[in-house]
């Protein structure tokens, strides 16, 4: 298989109690899973068997509908669990923690233009903070399986944080109130990650 899904970097209760253990159990083993062997029966035969799922993304109008939602879903998931750990949230520190105050004035004021993009993508959809072509921190959101790295995204970039807001990311434990996951998120996201990610990009 070209594609495989990834182990997740913790178990399936460390995020409780605010991500619950049914929802990461049934998000990555099933979810993620499926958007990984569709993804495989899509490109099956095809040269983007052996290519990267960034690569495939950044040319994604190239690509037929299937390889777009589960191209996408595998490139969010992958990026979607490692910004998140157990004992994480916190602040961000150093080249990064700079970088976000350049952008939106202070921490708080970023956590709140995300917490508002999260809020407002009408259905299901990612929000992100991106590293744009210069170098500089945005926020933006995309719809379904989407992603900034998307030739077709109308704000393009490289994520670092990602924030699935699909219903399935948080229903069971949520329900309807969206905005109460995502406040929890930010007791687990692992900002180490998200500064790696700052630094490759830059
Ligand atoms: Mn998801």
């Amino acid at each position: 298989m070209a594609f495989q899904l990834p182990a997740l970097p913790y178990e399936h209760n460390a995020l409780e109690p605010h991500v619950d253990t049914l929802t990461m159990q049934i998000h990555h083993g099933k979810h993620h899973q499926a958007y990984v062997t569709n993804l495989n029966n899509a490109v099956a035969g095809t040269p983007a068997e052996s290519m990267s799922i960034e690569d495939i993304c950044k040319n994604i109008s190239q690509y037929p509908m299937p390889v777009r939602n589960n191209g996408g879903g595998h490139y969010n998931h992958s990026l979607f669990w490692t910004i998140m750990g157990p004992g994480k949230g916190g602040a961000p520190a150093g080249e990064l923690a700079a970088a976000i105050d350049a952008a939106f004035g202070s921490f708080d004021n970023f956590k709140t233009q995300f917490a508002q993009a999260a809020a407002t993508r009408f259905g299901s959809g990612w929000a992100w903070l991106i590293v744009g072509a210069d170098g500089k921190l945005a926020i933006t959101s995309t719809p379904n399986q989407d992603n900034p790295l998307m030739d077709i995204a109308e704000v393009k970039g490289t994520p670092i944080l990602g924030l699935d807001v699909w219903e399935h990311a948080y229903y069971l434990h949520y329900q309807n109130r969206r905005p109460d996951y995502v406040t929890a998120f930010w007791n687990v996201v692992n900002w180490d990650e998200v500064a790696r990610r700052l630094q490759a990009a830059r």
